[in-house]
């Protein structure tokens, strides 16, 4: 029996190999990375990991786990190509290895625009702990640190360098930071605090060009002409799905490696999981490709009950966090297309959440250091339960209460 190949050991790819296991699969198990290390939490490396020299990696299970489960871990290894008919791979060293059932979790990775000096050395981005091995190493011999895109991912760096003492200014192409995600309100709340923090923010702004000395960056220039000294810059302007050996093999791609509900591909036999699979949401109705820790790992849950056989389709809740400085913002639902919204708490004091409507339904709720608004959405759309704006006007205490 050939077992089940995983591609990609983030969160997706562990916690899939881990769910087989915890699901009764009792077939080989072999799980491939491309990167060398024990596989890592992402989350902390834009957080906590590049400010300070000493901090460790977080593994996401420990090394036991792999012997344990009997889960045969291959670190250093590039799956090159998908021969489907055959239901083999070929690897990076010349080797092949068969499947029966395949579970793509390649992930993404940072897109990079096409700009002049974009190759001197200190020009960086964040995906892994290579990257950020690397962008704590340069801020520690930088002063002055450029960050093109106010994204999540922009914005937590800028934070975490503020914190150690550099000079922050994020660069942002459209006229608000946090484009794609939040509401307005959330958007200059964050930008606001940022700046009291110290970090210079230019929205509506691009970088047209870096400038370099004896092949290192020394200065972003933006496009309004304003020269701004750097040692490092980092590219954090979204990412783009892996889904380049899917292709080439075939299988159906939009805006990611295309699923259906149970995680399955256009070839069933090969699913696709996390950052790299695209579907139609459940509770939208809408095509999505979600990047987020939950999202990877519901998703990972998911595909090992499809291949033991079930059929379950693809129902959590999505939901999402971020802490930039002294704020931690919890998303949870999806609230494009909403048209009215109820705000609790108070901004002045940075604790406050947003209810998304749309007409009367809840899509979802952001919050700013409110942990309990975001639990208790969790549970809401969980349950179904939809409270009226007036309730949720009257404070959580009561929409506990109809939970109950
Ligand atoms: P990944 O974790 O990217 O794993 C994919 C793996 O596959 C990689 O190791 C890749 O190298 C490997 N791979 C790709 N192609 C091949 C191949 N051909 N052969 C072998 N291996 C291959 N999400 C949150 O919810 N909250 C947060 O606060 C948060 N913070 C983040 C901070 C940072 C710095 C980053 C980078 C991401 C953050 N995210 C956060 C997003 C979250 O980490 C991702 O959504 C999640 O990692 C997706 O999991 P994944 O397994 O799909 O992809």
């Amino acid at each position: 029996k050939n077992g089940v190949v995983i591609v990609g050991a983030g969160h997706a790819g562990v916690q899939a190999a881990a769910s087989l296991r915890e699901e009764g699969y009792d077939g080989p198990v072999i799980l491939v990375s491309d990167e060398n290390e024990l596989p890592y939490h992402k989350p902390p490396l834009s957080k906590t990991f590049i400010k300070d020299q000493e901090a460790k990696p977080q593994p996401l299970r420990g090394e036991a786990f792999y012997t344990g489960s009997s889960i045969d871990y291959r670190p250093g290894i590039e799956v090159e190509s998908i021969d489907a008919a055959g239901q083999r791979l070929e690897i990076s060293g010349g080797g092949a290895l068969p499947f029966e059932r395949l579970i793509l979790a390649t992930g993404s990775r940072p897109r990079m625009p096409p700009l002049p000096g974009a190759d001197l050395s200190g020009v960086v981005s964040l995906r892994s702990l290579a990257d950020a091995r690397l962008i704590r190493e340069l801020g520690a011999q930088s002063e002055d640190v450029v960050i093109l895109g106010g994204g999540f991912i922009g914005l937590e760096i800028a934070a975490t360098l503020k914190a150690a003492g550099r000079k922050v200014t994020v660069v942002e192409a459209v006229d608000r930071l946090l484009g794609r995600a939040v509401a307005p309100v959330i958007a200059s709340h964050v930008r606001q605090r940022l700046e009291a923090a110290g970090v210079r923010i230019l929205t509506g702004t691009t970088i047209a060009r870096l400038e370099g000395e004896s092949g290192r960056v020394s200065a972003a220039v933006t496009s309004s002409g304003e020269r701004l000294p750097a040692q490092m810059v980092i590219i954090g302007i979204g990412v783009v799905p892996n889904v380049e050996l899917a292709q080439a093999a075939g299988i159906a791609i939009a805006n990611g490696i295309r699923v259906d509900p149970q995680m399955q591909s256009s070839l069933p036999e090969i699913l696709a999981i996390g950052d790299a699979a695209s579907y139609r949401h459940w509770l939208t109705g809408s095509d999505v490709r979600l990047e987020s820790v939950q999202n990877a790992t519901d998703q990972a849950r998911l595909a090992a009950r499809t291949v033991l056989g079930h059929a379950d389709a693809f129902a959590a809740v999505p939901w999402f966090w971020s802490d930039i400085g002294d704020m931690k913002l919890q998303m949870v639902g999806l609230t494009s297309g909403g048209d009215s919204h109820v705000v609790l708490g108070d901004l002045g004091e940075n604790r406050f959440s947003i209810y998304h409507y749309a007409g009367n339904r809840l899509l979802g709720i952001e919050s700013v250091n409110r942990p309990g608004d975001h639990m208790l959405g969790r549970k809401m759309l969980g349950a179904g339960f939809s409270p009226t704006p007036q309730s949720v006007a009257e404070g959580p205490d009561g929409l506990k209460a109809a939970l109950a």
